[in-house]
């Protein structure tokens, strides 16, 4: 059994299953670009460019 990872429309959240694991959304894309783990949100520009305030791996271009 293969599980495709997905990035999450809303949050941009990189999850398996049916629904973000983060904000519950189920809007998805299979064909996001990059990737970055966000270890400590508030100290990273990235997750602050992004507008993330949580830790996780996010996709950096969903679509
Ligand atoms: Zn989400």
């Amino acid at each position: 059994m293969v599980i495709k990872e997905k990035a999450c429309l809303n949050c941009r959240t990189i999850y398996l299953g049916d629904k973000c694991t983060n904000c519950g959304e189920t809007p998805s894309s299979d064909s996001f670009k990059g990737r970055i783990h966000i270890f400590k949100s508030e100290k990273s520009e990235m997750a602050k460019n992004m507008g993330i305030n949580s830790e996780g791996e996010f996709a950096i271009k969903s679509k």
